[in-house]
């Protein structure tokens, strides 16, 4: 039975179109019934490998995805470390920067110091040597830093950020050596001015005429030489009558031949004497400015007419008043 269905043949024609040929083929009958199931098995292998291969074509746009993903994130993370460089290097010039204008600024307090030490004479600091130390401190960071310069490696950024690490602490130190020499100019500039407030220095009336000089003279009375312990400012009864530095009234009272009088002790040895004045408006033991009013300007005790006798003692002893009137005031 098997082997007769195995013999057994069929004939299939095949008929193209018109004017060709019939083409017949005799084919065993074991393909009529096997070729459905190599067919159905061909198309299952087929069915299977496309289903596989949909798989694989998934999962490697899957692996592209992923490796597409982490090397955005490279990328990002790459851009972001860069750019916080960048940021650093900004951050670095930017300093170096401030750096140099503090040094600008340090060699400007530097001669703002020298003017007050030479005002106050006492010019301690050596100017060579100053501006010396001016030029340094200004050239470390000129040759590193300017508006043409931008850092390009991380080389260069670290260079800069440590040399400006070295300035600032230099200026630091410089900035501390000023402040105390400051503090010392401040003392000084302190000490003159109140050396200046008791020095004797403006004209003690309103009006600037001098009478009678300073030394030798004929006496106006009796027109005999006599020595002039003073000086004579012409004025009017009742003109105020100004302390000539601070200072503390030391004496006041009258005498015959001084009239109302007032005597102002400046310490450093120095005292002024006012006379013949028409009012006293100050007591023994007290303060007096500098410009103050003192009293009125009058013609009491030995004098031919309204006028001031004004004296200056240097340790007890009168001398003329004249240097300490030549330096006008306000
Ligand atoms: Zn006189």
């Amino acid at each position: 039975m098997i082997r007769d269905w195995l013999t057994k043949k069929f004939t299939l024609l095949i008929i193209p179109e018109a004017n060709r040929q019939v083409r017949r083929l005799r084919l065993p009958a074991f393909w009529l019934y096997a070729a459905p199931g190599i067919a159905g098995i061909v198309l299952a292998a087929s069915a299977l490998l496309a289903a596989n291969h949909a798989a694989l074509l998934h999962s490697r746009d899957a692996l592209a995805a992923d490796a597409s993903a982490a090397q955005d994130a490279l990328s990002a993370t790459v851009a972001a470390k860069d750019a916080e460089i960048a940021k650093l290097q900004d951050e670095v010039v930017r300093l170096s920067q401030e750096a140099e204008a503090f040094a600008a600024k340090m060699a400007e307090l530097r001669a703002l110091e020298r003017e007050i030490l030479a005002l106050s004479g006492e010019d301690d600091v050596p100017t060579a040597e100053a501006a010396r130390a001016d030029g340094d401190a200004v050239s470390v960071l000129s040759a590193n830093v300017g508006g043409e310069f931008v850092p390009v490696d991380a080389d260069d950024a670290l260079r800069l950020s440590e040399e400006t690490r070295d300035a600032i602490a230099a200026m630091n130190g410089e900035a501390e050596r000023l402040e105390n020499a400051l503090q010392e100019a401040l003392k000084e500039a302190e000490r003159v001015a109140y050396l200046r407030r008791i020095t004797p220095s403006i004209y003690p009336t309103t009006s600037t005429q001098i009478t009678s000089f300073f030394g030798y003279r004929k006496d106006p009375f009796t027109r005999k030489s006599a020595y002039h312990r003073g000086i004579d400012f012409g004025g009017s009864v009742g003109d105020p009558i100004f302390a000539t530095a601070d200072g503390t009234v030391s004496r006041t009272g009258y005498e015959r031949a001084m009239g109302n009088y007032i005597y102002v002790s400046h310490g450093n040895g120095l005292e002024t004497v006012y006379m013949h004045l028409s009012k006293t408006l100050v007591k023994k033991g007290q303060k007096v400015k500098k410009g103050e009013k003192i009293g009125l300007l009058g013609s009491t005790g030995r004098s031919t007419g309204p006028h001031l006798h004004y004296e200056v003692h240097k340790n007890g002893a009168a001398i003329n008043p004249k240097p300490y009137i030549q330096h006008q005031e306000g």
